[in-house]
């Protein structure tokens, strides 16, 4: 997501739900819920023609891998009106946050559950009433708040496909994840306002963070199927927008790229993976939120015109990276942030150009050298169990500056068939670092761990001073490299870009080692002493440069 309306931490911790994350924060290696896998759900919403107070019905499809007798389920605070397995009712425990089910009794490994719950969601499925009289809901799950009103195994190791039904006033608009089955108008009493069903699916499981729906008086804008050849369930890719009526005269506005955004991350990954793209002005906390299919937008930016295409590449690149290869442990969340980050920034460099590109890498740079925790902290936070405060510059600017330093390395060729391989391995799935380590070390044939270790496994990034001198006897510019002992010396190619006495460029990439000081000869014959010596001039270490 974009997580920039977060910037000032406070106000982002005083929405969160602390309690949830206190008890549930799994951010470790332990599976979530061992034994246990949710297939499917199918989920039942009745939403009221005004106030807050849902109806549910959620029906899970379950797996069960080891004897597990107790099924526990995330529910956060609603009533539950009863529940059922295979069937037949059975005698649960509630406690304000779950739901104990027992499942000793099951035969077999799959089995199905029911559970029927209403009430007032306290997060999650943001319902609000706005100064207009305009009633309207919208799901805001991340990072673990989809236990606020739906029954489910709420972690990102737990991917399901997902069907909703929902039943709500005509004049709302429903959309959700997936495709748009049916949309029925319901037998209205009289006096009573009219009332639609809409039934939407998606048919790839997805994380219960990204499943969502909205439900506000929306106009539909169709922004066509350019990006033909690109989609992975059909030739082209239906991308709309959906807006409230007075930001219609914005449109497209910001989305006028989205076809051409889609059609690049197709071609440099994988087909588009779901059913169609919908965009959504909607009442997230975040800036933009990745829900597969459905991405939705914070509110105010439409209302001021103030959004750009940035947050729309951003949002769109979470597509393939982190919602159809999802982290499986949120310290690892940097393979959707970094990805999204380093993505948006593909986008700038193939429609913007070369200098858009590094300018964008400079300022993220820029923001990576002054963050507190980047000094702090590693990217693969372990440690850290407020899941808000993983949003921060190491999983977003550090982590996408890592795939750009990995790009450098290995080369455009490895770095792209590695991001593929990668991708298609873990499609509709869960990942972790590692997963991507092994796929660019198979498509560049060198060892990575290293590399890994040194930008996500500590903090920090390379302090360097550099100086040189020009050697007449040799003809060779001789460089010293001298790293600062704050995080430690790094190991990386370091570009130099050397000047002549005409004003004639070349350039040569010599290895630096995780040395304290190290002299290089840097490869260039030089019939005198060059006007000038510029060190990564084209921007592909994380670190900071002085002139000694
Ligand atoms: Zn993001």
């Amino acid at each position: 997501m974009d997580f920039r309306r977060c910037l000032l931490p406070v106000l982002c911790s005083l929405t969160w739900t602390a309690p949830a994350i206190a008890q549930d924060g799994n951010t470790g290696p332990h599976p979530y819920r061992p034994g246990i896998d949710i297939v499917d759900y199918a989920i039942t919403l009745d939403l009221p023609d005004r106030g807050a107070v849902i109806n549910g019905r959620a029906v899970l499809a379950v797996r069960r891998s080891t004897r597990v007798d107790t099924l526990v389920l995330d529910l956060v605070s609603l009533r539950v009106d009863s529940v059922l397995v295979d069937n037949q009712a059975v005698a649960f425990a509630r406690s304000d946050s779950v739901i104990r089910i027992p499942i000793g009794q099951v035969v077999g490994d799959s089995f199905s559950v029911v559970v029927r719950y209403s009430g007032e969601p306290k997060d999650g499925l943001i319902i609000r009433t706005d100064s207009t009289g305009r009633w309207t809901a919208f799901g805001d799950n991340w990072p673990n708040r989809a236990r606020n009103w739906i029954p489910s195994v709420d972690h990102p190791s737990d991917k399901a496909t997902v069907s909703w039904t929902v039943r709500a006033p005509s004049e709302r608009r429903v959309v959700a994840n997936g495709d748009l089955v049916e949309e029925t108008p319901l037998p209205s009493r009289p006096g009573t306002p009219a009332r639609t069903l809409t039934r939407w699916r998606e048919d790839r499981p997805i994380a219960p963070y990204l499943m969502v729906i909205a439900a506000a008086p929306l106009v539909y804008y169709d922004l066509g199927r350019d990006g033909c050849g690109v989609g992975e369930f059909s030739s082209c890719v239906r991308q709309s927008v959906y807006v409230f009526p007075e930001s219609r005269d914005f449109l497209p506005g910001p989305f006028a790229h989205s076809p051409e955004i889609v059609r690049l991350f197709s071609e440099l990954v994988a087909p588009f993976p779901y059913e169609k793209l919908a965009h959504l002005q909607s009442s997230t906390r975040y800036g933009g939120m990745e829900n597969a299919g459905a991405i939705f937008y914070a509110d105010a930016p439409f209302r001021r015109r103030t959004m750009g295409p940035g947050v729309v590449a951003h949002e769109t690149a979470h597509q393939w990276f982190g919602d159809a290869v999802t982290e499986r442990e949120w310290s690892h969340v940097w393979l959707s942030e970094g990805f999204a980050t380093y993505f948006a920034l593909l986008w700038q460099e193939r429609f913007a150009g070369d200098s858009t590109f590094r300018a964008g890498l400079r300022k993220i740079r820029d923001e990576i050298v002054k963050a507190p925790e980047v000094a702090s902290r590693p990217v693969i936070d372990t440690a850290q169990t407020n899941l808000m405060a993983l949003l921060n510059t190491n999983s977003y600017q550090k982590g996408g500056w890592t795939l750009h330093m990995l790009r450098a390395l290995v080369g455009d060729s490895a770095f792209f068939r590695g991001v593929r391989s990668y991708y298609l391995a873990n499609r509709h799935s869960t990942a972790l670092t590692d997963d991507l380590r092994r796929a660019v070390e198979g498509s560049s044939g060198r060892s990575l761990g290293w590399f890994f270790d040194q930008w996500l496994r500590r903090p920090g990034f390379a302090e360097v001073t550099t100086s040189w001198r020009y050697d007449a006897a040799e003809r060779r510019v001789v460089a010293t490299i001298a790293q600062g002992t704050r995080f430690g010396a790094y190991r990386f190619p370091l570009t130099v870009a050397v000047t002549d006495g005409s004003g004639r460029e070349r350039r040569a990439t010599v290895d630096v080692p995780a040395s304290a000081s190290t002299t290089l000869v840097i490869p260039l014959d030089l019939d005198a002493a060059p006007r000038s010596v510029t060190f990564d001039p084209d921007v592909r270490v994380l670190g900071t440069f002085q002139a000694r």
